[in-house]
Order: C-alpha cells, then sequence, then structure tokens
C-alpha cells in the first residue's frame, strides 16, 4: 500500500494542463484565468469626486469662505469652463474634478444661497478627490493562472477586459458500476439501492471546473464496462465507482487491464477509500474510485480536486489543511491515515460519532474532514489538528 502522498504524486504524473479557450466575462467566474489579463485604461480615467459638494481650490478653502457656483459637473458629464478665484462647482459623486480644483468640500459642509455658497465653520479637511489611476492604471495585471472571483470578475470589466482567456473544463466521464443500482427517480427493485455518490461526485467535480458525463450504469459483466469505457473516450478524465474492490463481481481493474489501462497505482494507506486505482487510459486519466458513497467523495475531495487543479493549470499540490482545535481526547488512531467526518465550529473540530463510510446523512452534515495522520497517538482536547474544509 502507498500513502495519500505517493498516490497524488502518481495520479499527477498522469494529468496536465488542458489549454485554453476564449470566453466571454459573463462565463469566466470560477474557471481559471490562464494568462495575465492587461488594463487598458486607467480606473478612475480621470481625477473624479468621491462625495457630493462643491469643487474649489483646497488653498481658498477656509472656514466662512464664499464662493460663487459657475456650473456643474455629473457622473459622465464633466464641467468644461475654466475656474478662476472665488469658483466653485457643483459637483457630485464619479463626475471629473474640473480643472483648476483640487478639493471637494461635501454640501453638508455649505450653506448655499442661490449661486453663493459659504462654507461652514467645522469643515471636513479631506479633498474627496479619487486620483486619476489610483484604482488600476494602463497595463497593469491580473495575474493567471487564477481561479476567476466574482470580484475578479468586477475588476476585469473595470479593465475593460470583455472576453478572457481561461483554461479549457476538464472533460470527466463519470462510470457507476454494479446491478444493484438505479438512478434516482427510477423505481429500484428489492434488492436494489439509487446511485448517489455519482450525482455527488459530479457536482463536486462540476463545482470545482469541470464538465462532467453522468453515462448509463455498467453492470457487473465485463461487456457492459467496456462498453461504458468506450462511451468514456474522449474525456480527460475517466472516473469509475465501485467494482474496484477484490470480490467476484469487481471486474473494473480486469476490464481497464484487458483495454489497456496501464495501471499506476492500486491501493492506497487511507480511511476510507483504501480500494483506489489509476492509470492512464488512452490520452485520458483513469481513476477507480471505490464504490462506498462517503469513501467516493473523500476520494473526490483528495484525489480528483487536486487533479482538477493541474488539468487548468493552478500547479500541483494538496489542498490546503486548515487547522483547528479538537473538541474532545481521542484513543490512539489506527494504520491509515483517516479521513474523519467532522464539524468544525469557532476553531474547534468535534469529530461525527458514527464514521461508517456508507453515511451519507453524516457527510453531509459535516462541513470538514479531520486527518488523522498513521498511527496518531491519543490525543487531547485543545489538540491542534489538520482538516479539510468541506
Ligand atoms: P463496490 O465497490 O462495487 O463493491 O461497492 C461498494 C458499496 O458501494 C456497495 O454497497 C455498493 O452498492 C455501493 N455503491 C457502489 N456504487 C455506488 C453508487 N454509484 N452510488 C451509491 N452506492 C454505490
Ligand atoms: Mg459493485
Amino acid at each position: 500500500m502507498i500513502t495519500v502522498d505517493q498516490a497524488l504524486d502518481h495520479l499527477f504524473s498522469l494529468v496536465g494542463p488542458l489549454g485554453s479557450e476564449t470566453v466571454p466575462l459573463t462565463d469566466a467566474a470560477g474557471r481559471v484565468l490562464a494568462n495575465d489579463a492587461v488594463a487598458t485604461r486607467d480606473q478612475p480615467p480621470f481625477a473624479a469626486s468621491s462625495m457630493d459638494g462643491y469643487a474649489v481650490q483646497n488653498a481658498e478653502a477656509q472656514p466662512g469662505a464664499r464662493f460663487t457656483v459657475i456650473g456643474e459637473a455629473a457622473a459622465g458629464h464633466r464641467f468644461d469652463g475654466p475656474m478662476a478665484p472665488g469658483h466653485a462647482v457643483r459637483i457630485f459623486t464619479g463626475a471629473p474634478v474640473p480643472e483648476g480644483a483640487d478639493r471637494v468640500v461635501i454640501q453638508e459642509d455649505v450653506t448655499r444661497d442661490g449661486d453663493q455658497i459659504t462654507l461652514n465653520d467645522n469643515l471636513d479637511g479631506k479633498p474627496y478627490i479619487r486620483p486619476s489611476g489610483s484604482d488600476f492604471k494602463t497595463g497593469d495585471c491580473l495575474k493567471g493562472p487564477r481561479l476567476l472571483s466574482a470580484s475578479d470578475i468586477a475588476l476585469l470589466a473595470s479593465m475593460n477586459v470583455a472576453q478572457v482567456q481561461v483554461a479549457r473544463m476538464p472533460d470527466v466521464a463519470l462510470i457507476s458500476t454494479g446491478d444493484e443500482l438505479v438512478w434516482p427517480g427510477e423505481t429500484p427493485g428489492p434488492d436494489q439501492i439509487i446511485a448517489s455518490n455519482t450525482f455527488g461526485l459530479k457536482a463536486l467535480l462540476d463545482q470545482h471546473g469541470a464538465r462532467t458525463r453522468i453515462l448509463p450504469i455498467a453492470r457487473d459483466t465485463r461487456p457492459a464496462l467496456e462498453s461504458a469505457f468506450e462511451l468514456a473516450r474522449g474525456a480527460d478524465l475517466v472516473v469509475t465507482i465501485g467494482g474496484a474492490s477484490v470480490g467476484d463481481h469487481d471486474l473494473v481493474g480486469d476490464v481497464a487491464a484487458d483495454l489497456g489501462v496501464e495501471r499506476a497505482f492500486y491501493k492506497v494507506k487511507m480511511r476510507p477509500g483504501k480500494p483506489l486505482m489509476a492509470g492512464r487510459f488512452g490520452s485520458a486519466a483513469m481513476v477507480g474510485l471505490p464504490g462506498n458513497p462517503v469513501s467516493a467523495m473523500v476520494c473526490g475531495h483528495v484525489f480528483l480536486r487536486p487533479m482538477l487543479r493541474v488539468m487548468q493549470g493552478l500547479g500541483a499540490a494538496p489542498l490546503s489543511r486548515l487547522t483547528a482545535r479538537l473538541g474532545h481526547d481521542m484513543p490512539q488512531g489506527g494504520p491509515r491515515e483517516h479521513y474523519m467526518r467532522a464539524i468544525v465550529k469557532d476553531g474547534i473540530i468535534t469529530p461525527e460519532p458514527r464514521q461508517d463510510s456508507a453515511l451519507l446523512s453524516v457527510l453531509a452534515d459535516a462541513n470538514a474532514l479531520m486527518i488523522r495522520p498513521a498511527d496518531d497517538p491519543a490525543r487531547k482536547a485543545g489538540d491542534a489538528v489538520h482538516y479539510l474544509s468541506l
């Protein structure tokens, strides 16, 4: 058996960046920016007022000073005329500050009478001007590769970038295996269950940048599995679920081998999810996940998410581990690295009492996978432990 880190290294050797494509900004959130995006303008493009008030010359802005209002500057409409001493221009937020003015006195600090204004005694001394280019300047970059957030999209729009070069979405084919499975919404026979982790995995993969195809369920026969693999051709990543143990009906390994999958490894020293295999299927990477719903989901987080990051050009690294304090004492751990379903709240992590790898209700309740290293000694409440955020 190999460790989780060794398994990840194998998996990283099966995948690489997929290249890029251009998409409109409206489709770019959650995608990975492939190249640097460059601003083609300064923002703001002119010195802009940050308040409603009066644009004046700072040197003249003394308490009690009087000005004649000679015009108006609103957002989208600059005041073009010259300003002389004693002149003020009525100005609104976002408007260009007129030439000759270098301060905006907020309207709350002004008494107006016709076209005359008098500054109040207690003046707010701030200039209330956003200098030209104070957010960014022409040529400034948003650097790729970078997973684009909603804030990034706003910034790109402001930079006048209407189309962005993003990493191609990994095409993932999901193969569910088992005579016992039916799809949600179908009527299961007395010995059947609903395929569940298939949908959980699709959701997880799609959330992390993939375009996931759910293939028809492969029954536990060689021909059924072979045709499922056929349907998966063209994918960047083929993921099978179940059938990967050593039972009589666990045919994935054999069929994959017959189809030329070079097996990179088979078993990983982890809980849950020990039976895991991977290899190369044509130009695609192939990963065989265990069938137990929670095992499959845990492996999705621990292995598939980092693979998707590599494919999108974000580099090869395990998921980041966070730290919390253990909520209660724990006995010595087992020989395999254990990803325990747990709840983190206010920095305290508490493993769920039931850790059976078939319990999706427990997984849904959890917001973390607490990691106990292999052969972890007994732990005390308050000890620092690592976890993955779900
Ligand atoms: P296997 O690895 O095929 O022996 O499956 C292990 C367990 O996971 C069995 O109880 C299967 O019924 C169950 N299982 C396999 N695939 C799925 C699936 N897609 N959704 C839910 N349960 C599954
Ligand atoms: Mg099975």
